[in-house]
């Protein structure tokens, strides 16, 4: 096997993935009509959430309240495990590429750029490159992590090694598949071993004042 000179790039999600976006937009949309969060089930159809009873809408104009005024993307709870697992493929060798699709509507970038870089430090996640865009294929990375449908099968049509993210609205997508962080270390290294890619140096693990 011929040693590649580049590192395996990872190309990773984020909400759904790294941090929980639905529980973020659950927990304003509950505030804010006065509902009890329990009555707003999971999604099961990655859609505008209309088992809340949302269009899309009304979907638009919560997820702008949701990160303006609620500032969800600075305080969304991380998916459990996701620091000590991505910390632990940065030091295996694995380049961290987040890619998010967050700029997803006009006029509230600032917040959610900001709170987006905020909020990985904050949660202690490893990365080398941060990559706003909703075309991920246009993305480069060796393999994906995702929890979208469209994009799973957007990244695969265009030849792109992905594994899916395990949620309730992707349980129809072929695998592989990752249920928890640490099943995502398990793939990952698996990959990582088969490439035999090139191992950079390791990020710096600063010790936040
Ligand atoms: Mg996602």
């Amino acid at each position: 096997m011929v040693l590649s000179d580049q590192p395996l790039v990872l190309g990773v999600d984020l909400d759904g993935v790294c941090g929980d976006y639905e529980d973020a937009l659950r927990r304003s949309v509950a505030a804010r009509s006065g509902r009890d969060p329990a009555d707003l089930p999971p999604q099961t159809t990655m859609d505008a959430y209309s088992e809340w009873g949302l269009t899309f809408e009304r979907f638009e104009e919560a997820h702008r309240h949701a990160v303006v005024t609620d500032r969800i993307f600075r305080t969304m709870a991380p998916l459990p495990g996701v620091s000590e697992a991505l910390w632990r493929l940065s030091d295996a060798g694995v380049w961290i590429r987040i890619i998010t699709a967050r700029l997803l509507f006009n006029g509230i970038h600032e917040a959610s750029a900001a709170d987006t870089a905020y909020w990985l430090d904050a949660n202690d996640i490893p990365y080398r490159d941060l990559c706003f865009i909703n075309t991920k294929p246009d993305v480069g990375a060796d393999l994906y992590v995702d929890d979208s449908p469209r994009n799973v099968v957007s990244l695969r049509e265009a030849g792109r090694a992905t594994i899916v993210f395990d949620q309730p609205y992707n349980r129809h997508l072929a695998g592989p598949r990752a249920h928890r962080w640490d099943e995502m270390v398990a793939l990952v290294e698996a990959e990582l071993a088969a490439r035999d890619r090139h191992v950079p140096l390791p990020l710096d693990d600063p010790e936040l004042p």
